[in-house]
């Protein structure tokens, strides 16, 4: 039988996805984010595409913040933004 991948949504371009094909911003603490390749940190996670253009999509759609119930500062997402170029 044939295992079912699981699927979660970009909060980016709100397209269905294998979650390997996705990556997890984890929110670590109030205003704290980092981008998890482990997929195994603890906290409220989102999950977005391999790809800046969905973050900064995400950004402008307030998608962070409504994942997250929080305001997200455009430094937070500079930064994942440069994680996710970068790494
Ligand atoms: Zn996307």
């Amino acid at each position: 039988m044939a295992k079912t991948i699981p699927t979660r949504q970009c909060i980016g371009c709100g397209e269905k996805k294998e979650k390997t094909e996705l990556i997890r911003i984890v929110r670590v603490s109030e205003g704290d984010y980092e981008i998890d390749l482990t997929g195994r940190k603890n906290g409220r996670g989102a999950y977005l595409c391999k790809n800046p253009e969905c973050l900064e999509k995400a950004f402008r759609k307030k998608g962070l913040e409504r994942s997250f119930k929080e305001a997200v500062p455009a430094e937070t997402m500079e930064k994942l933004k440069g994680e996710l170029i970068n790494g």
